[in-house]
């Protein structure tokens, strides 16, 4: 088998075997094939996808290539939380340790953020001392004492994922339904739990922006789901502006742990709720939605939430101090101030901009480095429909470098669009397949 046929196979529409596909990825994950072989050919799969059995072998034939998570000796029901992504969402931050509140285990393998999108990894480890990578003994006793734990792609547990979204990163290949999907799934196969609520984002910052193509990558995780016996329900929720008010690592761990506390903002308290009921429902199937958001609800508001968030940080070998002394975060060391340039509503704000200033502030990375400034970052005032005076500040830029400054905090005012008249309320949650 050659790897040029293989890619002019998908560069003219057509369908892979399982050998062919188990070919390129054995051979990418041992360094056989050039890099510049395989991002050829993720851009072929970019342009025609993978088939519903494409998927399926590839997710089955990357998850062969990681360690499955050992959870044999975890008592009660074990549920995956991710994401496709998207500028200030932080909710698998608030929903893990909400549901293991609840008696449900989250153990995730995150990623980093991708293209202009965070990566709840990259928030985690903004915490000092925060160890992903766990051994497979100390997994075990966070599980069974926080449950939940967040994990890094590392050599030993995931390099695939982890080598594919390097390369995906720094050649344009982010955003790709199946790609997407297959890089969720084989991460759900190895976390080995029963099963997995997925957060499908929609909107200008979404890796999908139109939702008939988010709407195709919920189809695609619960279709493959299904052919590979896997429980997925996908929720697709509204990603046209940020999520909350914080964009960058070290802040949105703030507002994370803000909403722990019982505050936070509207959208992500309510999505927080949503995505953690569905988990709730998967776990215990004759409860109803209603009564799992009243009893999440008191969860996150007495404070259970923010204890189970505690534990993680103590179980991961992270300062817990900082529950209480923000200041021990990465905090950057200037600040400017974005005011409205009139009076008006706030009829839109492009949230793929906002994380691509906060990427150029150093926040986020879009090549194949993966080193960030987790202490950079956007706090919004405002969002969308709010009415607001002309000099009123809009939102607060957070940075250490000024070398991107100009640049970033011109696509940060381009960003927020003001009309005269209020914009119609876009929904949070529209649609959920399973
Ligand atoms: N989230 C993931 O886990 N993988 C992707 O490829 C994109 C978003």
């Amino acid at each position: 088998m050659r790897i040029v046929d293989l890619i002019q196979i998908k560069r003219d529409g057509g369908d892979f075997s399982r050998a062919e596909v188990e070919f390129f990825l054995q051979g990418f994950l041992k360094g056989d094939i050039a890099d510049f072989q395989a991002s050829a050919l993720l851009m072929a799969i970019h342009f025609h996808g993978l088939s519903d059995q494409e998927l399926a072998d590839w997710t089955e034939s990357a998850a062969a290539l990681a360690t499955p998570l050992d959870l044999d000796d975890i008592p009660g029901p074990k549920i995956s939380k991710h994401s496709t992504g998207g500028v200030g969402d932080k909710t698998s931050l608030i929903v893990a340790p909400l549901v293991a509140a609840a008696g449900i285990t989250v153990p995730a393998i995150a990623n980093r953020g991708l293209a202009h999108s965070g990566g709840s990894l990259d928030k985690v480890e903004s915490i000092p001392g925060f160890n992903s990578g766990l051994n497979g003994s100390q997994l075990k006793s966070a599980l069974k004492k926080a449950g939940c734990a967040f994990l890094s792609q590392t050599e030993g547990r995931a390099p695939l994922d982890r080598k594919l979204d390097l390369l995906r990163n720094a050649t344009g290949s982010v955003e790709s339904v199946s790609l997407i999907a297959a890089s969720i799934l084989s991460r759900k196969l190895s976390e080995k739990t029963d099963a997995m609520v997925v957060d499908v984002k929609t909107g200008s910052g979404a890796l999908m922006k139109k939702m008939t193509d988010s709407r195709r990558l919920a189809q695609a995780l619960v279709g493959a789901g299904k052919r590979l016996n896997q429980r997925v329900v996908a929720v697709i929720t509204d990603m046209d502006q940020p999520l909350g008010n914080a964009v960058g690592n070290a802040l949105e761990v703030m507002e994370a742990v803000e909403t722990m506390r019982g505050g936070g903002p509207e959208d992500l308290v309510e999505l927080s709720l949503e995505l953690a009921s569905r988990i709730v429902c998967l776990a215990y199937p004759d409860r109803t939605l209603e009564s799992a958001k009243e009893q999440l609800f008191k969860l996150l508001n007495e404070g259970a939430a923010l204890a189970k968030f505690r534990q993680l940080l103590e179980a991961q070998g992270a300062n817990t101090q900082i529950i209480d002394s923000f200041e021990l975060l990465p905090n950057a060391s200037a600040d400017f101030v974005i005011s409205s340039p009139r009076a008006g509503y706030i009829s839109r704000i492009s949230a793929d901009d906002i994380g691509h200033a906060v990427a150029l502030l150093g926040g986020g990375s879009e090549g194949m480095d993966a080193r960030i400034d987790t202490a950079v970052g956007i706090v919004l005032e405002h969002k969308v429909g709010d009415r607001i005076q002309s000099g009123e500040r809009l939102c607060t830029i957070y940075y250490n470098a000024d070398t991107h400054l100009e640049e970033a905090s011109a696509m940060v005012e381009d960003a927020f669009h003001i009309a005269a008249a209020a914009p119609e309320k876009r929904p949070l949650i529209y649609e959920v397949i399973q």
